[in-house]
């Protein structure tokens, strides 16, 4: 049964029944991280993320739909995830939405998400929205429901803030022209590596046809269209999101199409959500993913991403999987780098990037320090913000080993 919700918001005495109405949607919504507020996502400090597990959902503890989500440029953002309707006709073996699962299905209409959302960005709830949704009439039909909301926030309600847009599978390319002129962000979730894996996740989907195809349409607009006609004239980012642990893909393989996808489509951000098992789904029964591993593949990421690295870089074990005892940038060093350190004022701008506790933004620092004068002291890169126990035993300093200056320090 689907139900329908006509709601009118004329006062802040509807927040609550907002809230109510966003609660019945969101306790059943699976939902990818954005720009999770934990470190694994968001370089902290000056390399790939800590080894810390990842919690799935960022929630402001008083109102479990409302994320708190990096911004690119720093600081947070309060973001509203929810979807139009909890109704699917696919059936994706992990999904809470899947067609035939037995719950009570949820769908509101554009307008009343619109306004649903206008007020609590009014009333200083929620600053940005997320949206997505299950699949009813069609990938092209419940993208239609998505743009029409978000015309609606655009141009009748006058909003201006951060809008995520899903993309569904199966839409069409000027769907997501559209969705692309409306948004900061749009997403189109691969869920798993290639074709076969996909098969077994959900099977009702295409990679290639239904969702690869709209992300290298997005690319192709972005690369080819004038961003006058977007909203704030520049185009969205991309994202997309795997689904890790279920259905034995490798790390390999999920690494494979993650280079691809930012060095090929560009794209911003490529999430690993980790499989946890939902009741009555066919994978109820599968042990969840390990946190540990979700925070590998995002290290191994931002390292093909910003780091210069490439697949090979990387030992994987028989199955194909990473290590999930070793930090990949540590572990590289110390077999390349622990018998033949760099020296930190000669070592070019790629070479720097290997050494674990200098990222690019401390790589800035340190050419920029050793062009005025060679760096000598210990206390000299501490002061351009590296991490001195993980760079010290890959690093000569002015042709000395500084590890071992550290501990007379
Ligand atoms: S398409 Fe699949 S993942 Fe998306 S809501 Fe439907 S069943 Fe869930």
């Amino acid at each position: 049964m689907i139900e329908y919700y006509e709601i009118l918001f004329y006062n802040n005495g509807m927040i609550e029944e907002s809230l109510a109405v966003l609660k019945n949607l969101a306790d059943l919504s699976y939902f990818e991280q954005e720009e999770p507020a934990a470190s694994s996502c968001v370089l902290a400090e000056d390399d790939p993320p800590a080894a810390q597990p990842t919690p799935s959902r960022a929630s402001t503890g008083s109102i479990p739909e409302i994320f708190h989500a990096k911004k690119s440029g720093g600081g947070e953002i309060r973001l509203l995830k929810t979807v139009l309707s909890t109704a699917c006709e696919r059936n994706c073996n992990y999904c809470a939405f899947r067609a035939g699962r037995d719950f009570h299905r949820q769908t509101l209409k554009p307008d009343a998400m619109a306004k649903l959302f206008t007020q609590l960005n009014q009333a200083g709830i929620a600053e940005g929205l997320f949206l997505s949704s299950g699949v009813i009439g069609g990938g092209i039909r419940t993208q239609d429901k998505i743009i029409d909301t978000a015309e609606i926030l655009r141009l009748k309600l006058g909003y201006k803030g951060y809008l995520h847009l899903k993309i569904m599978p199966g839409a069409e390319k000027d769907q997501v022209l559209r969705a692309m002129q409306l948004a900061n962000r749009v997403s189109i979730n691969l869920e798993a590596p290639n074709p076969s894996r996909l098969l077994k996740l959900a099977p009702l989907k295409t990679f290639a046809d239904e969702l690869l195809k709209p992300l290298r349409w997005a690319d192709e607009i972005r690369r080819t269209i004038n961003p006058l006609s977007a909203f704030n004239l520049r185009w969205p980012s991309l994202a997309t999101q795997f689904v890790v642990g279920s259905v034995d893909e490798s790390d390999r393989e999920l690494l494979q199409i993650t280079q691809y996808l930012h060095g090929k489509l560009s794209l911003s951000r490529i999430y690993f959500s980790r499989f946890e098992p939902v009741l009555n789904t066919p994978f109820e029964n599968l042990p969840p993913e390990n946190p540990m591993r979700q925070v590998r593949l995002y290290q191994a990421a931002f390292l093909l991403r910003d780091y210069g690295y490439t697949l090979e870089d990387f030992q994987y074990s028989d199955s194909g999987r990473l290590p999930l005892d070793a930090d990949p940038k540590l572990a590289w060093a110390r077999e390349h780098l622990a018998e033949h350190p760099l020296e930190i004022n000669t070592a070019d701008r790629i070479q720097l990037l290997r050494i674990p506790g200098i990222g690019p933004v401390s790589v800035k620092r340190i050419l920029k320090s050793r062009n005025r004068n060679p760096i000598k002291e210990l206390g000299a890169l501490r002061a351009l913000g590296i991490s001195l126990e993980r760079a010290l035993p890959f690093i000569l300093m002015d042709g000395k080993r500084p590890d071992r200056q550290l501990r007379l320090w």
